[in-house]
């Protein structure tokens, strides 16, 4: 079983190199932002919650997603394991995650941290936008989730230090280096 976090800050590439991994490992993917905008396009009760904080470039408070990321894992019983990408995004989110998988008697194995300057990110969003139609990529929304991942998110690359599962990845230059340099760290997990 390998339980897997990928983390970075918003268009580090989680979504991108996930695929990567859930093709070599056989790994369920499990991603936050797009189970909640799978909600939005129905336009369920919770969709109609999460699009009013996701257009603000705000985080959905952790009561509700830490109860909708128990439902999704429920679902997604996967001997192989899982890689988490999008959550957690907050410290009680981290802690969440650890409870919800020791009563499966799961833990997470590594912490991948995908490392992107700051303006590369911001290039990448704009242009995403353009092709996404995500309304959340827009400059304005951009630079308010830069900053709610700065003060809410980055401070999990310390928490899971001190588990010593923190692996840090540089998240630009060459796809194929960066999945290499992935899977290493997923191999000497
Ligand atoms: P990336 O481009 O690396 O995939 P992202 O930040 O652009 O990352 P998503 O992970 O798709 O995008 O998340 C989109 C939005 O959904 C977030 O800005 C936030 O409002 C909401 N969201 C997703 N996951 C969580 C979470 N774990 N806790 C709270 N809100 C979340
Ligand atoms: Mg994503």
């Amino acid at each position: 079983m390998l339980n897997i976090v990928i983390f970075g800050a918003p268009g580090s590439g989680k979504g991108t190199q996930s695929a990567r991994i859930v093709e070599k490992y056989g790994l369920t993917h499990i991603s936050t932002g797009d189970v909640l905008r799978a909600e939005m396009k129905k336009g369920s009760e919770l969709g109609i919650i999460a699009k009013q904080y996701i257009d603000q470039g705000q985080l959905i408070p952790d009561d509700l997603m830490i109860h909708i990321l128990g439902e999704v894992l429920d679902k997604a019983a996967n001997p192989q394991g899982v890689i988490f990408d999008g959550f957690p995004r907050t410290i009680p989110q981290a802690e969440a995650l650890k409870t919800l998988l020791a009563e499966r008697g799961q833990e997470v194995a590594v912490m991948l941290d995908l490392e992107v300057p700051e303006e590369l990110l911001m290039t990448r969003l704009i242009n995403r936008g353009k092709e996404s139609g995500r309304a959340d990529d827009n400059e304005e929304t951009i630079q308010k989730r830069l900053q709610v991942y700065h003060t809410q998110s980055a401070p999990l690359i310390d928490w899971y230090k001190k588990e010593g599962k923190h692996r840090l990845i540089k998240g630009y230059g060459e796809l194929e280096q960066i999945a290499a340099d992935l899977f290493e760290a997923i191999d000497h997990s």
